[in-house]
């Protein structure tokens, strides 16, 4: 038996969230597909996994309501996850803004123009002033991102419209900006707050950061290894050795360079994920500033 997980997101108005909630959750079930659906007013964010078979009747039965809506598949399949949670959201990316996002049947109303990877290469070519724009959270950009990407200062989605508000990047309001994230989703919403508040060019990357690195590996503008959401932490699009290959990130102890993120063993009142090197790790399995603590007094982190 073969298992796949399909990733997908449409922005549609949809009427009766709970009705469609309900819906996926018993196709899901139906198949036994499990994964993470989040549905809210704006549409559908998954990601579920199963029996190739499956996953195939389920893009098939989802298309009917979500027209034209794209699936990303890739390997791996239920095992990947626990169990199946299907809920009704505010927002399916959760910025804070539910009554400022507009969606249509074209999707995201007002939000910045889609780009395939070869246009935002063209576009930067042309534009010497063009602006990366990370939409993810700081620890993502940590180990990898655009050449001379602005970063801001957010710990999750919900940090970007005070961020935004604090007049800290009204100096690229004229210039143009390509925001980006991992796989376009945070951008659809994040472009169109942009655009609300004064920046008058912005632009998303279509299919985002990981259809770029499909493209162009590490021989095109992004730099360093992608931060992802599973037990891995990241990915690369090239392997060490590859003279593009670049570690972006540092050891909080030693300062080597490393692009592995951990968990903090100090678990569960610390829930920071830091940067190590594998001798550091091994040594000291706890974040910079348990180690810090526990130095500072005689008791043990845990
Ligand atoms: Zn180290
Ligand atoms: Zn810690």
């Amino acid at each position: 038996m073969t298992s796949k997980i399909l990733l997908y997101y449409k922005f549609q108005p949809i009427a009766d969230p709970d009705a469609v909630r309900l819906w996926q959750r018993d196709l899901c079930e139906g198949l036994g597909l499990t994964g993470r659906i989040i549905v809210s007013k704006d549409g559908i964010n998954g990601t579920v996994g199963g029996d190739i078979r499956a996953c195939k009747t389920y893009a098939k039965k989802t298309r009917e309501y979500f027209k034209g809506i794209e699936f990303k598949w890739s390997d791996g399949g239920a095992e990947d996850f626990p169990k199946l949670s299907v809920k009704a959201r505010k927002e399916i990316v959760s910025f804070g803004a539910p009554g400022e996002l507009e969606v249509d049947e074209n999707g995201v109303v007002g939000g910045g123009v889609h780009l395939s990877p070869e246009q935002v290469n063209q576009l930067v070519a042309d534009n010497p002033d063009a602006v990366f724009f990370d939409g993810r959270n700081a620890r993502e950009a940590e180990i990898g991102r655009f050449k001379d990407a602005v970063v801001p200062d957010v710990e999750t989605t919900h940090d970007f419209i005070k961020e935004l508000d604090s007049g800290k990047y009204d100096w690229m309001k004229d210039k143009p900006v390509i925001s980006y994230c991992t796989g376009g989703i945070r951008c659809e919403v994040l472009s169109s707050l942009m655009i609300n508040r004064g920046f008058k060019e912005v632009y998303q990357i279509d299919g985002g950061i990981v259809r770029y690195g499909e493209k162009f590996g590490n021989s095109g503008l992004w730099e360093g290894s992608l931060y992802v959401f599973d037990d891995r932490m990241h990915t690369e699009f090239g392997a060490p050795g590859d003279p593009d290959y670049v570690q972006l990130g540092h050891c909080v102890h030693c300062g080597e360079a490393t692009n592995q993120f951990y968990n903090c063993a100090n678990e569960p009142e610390c829930r920071r994920q830091y940067l190590s090197c594998e001798d550091c790790r091994e040594e000291n399995p706890y974040c910079a500033e348990c180690t810090q603590r526990a130095t500072a007094s005689p008791a043990s982190p845990a």
